[in-house]
């Protein structure tokens, strides 16, 4: 069962660093670890309800690709019944 925001009630994965209710990623510092509520870092963004995404999470990440192996292709001789040249 997942944990709610205390806030806005949305589904939340972590609990505010001091007074240790559930709080999701809008209303949870990245700096201190702690709710809107219990954050000093931004409080002005407090009564803002703001819902800006990271930046940081939206970095492209360059992935490298996996080289294809070469597929090796067995081709079964055709094994019909082969006319005899007579
Ligand atoms: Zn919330
Ligand atoms: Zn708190
Ligand atoms: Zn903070």
């Amino acid at each position: 069962m997942p944990f709610l925001c205390s806030i806005c009630s949305e589904e939340s994965t972590r609990i505010c660093a001091r007074c240790t209710k559930d709080a999701c990623n809008n209303h949870l510092c990245e700096r201190c670890l702690r709710c809107s509520d219990c954050c000093e870092c931004e409080v002005a963004l407090v009564d803002q309800e703001l819902r800006a995404p990271t930046a940081r999470s939206m970095f492209p990440r360059p992935e490298p690709e996996p080289e294809p192996e070469p597929i090796p292709n067995p081709e079964p001789e055709p094994t019909g019944p082969e006319p005899d040249p007579v």
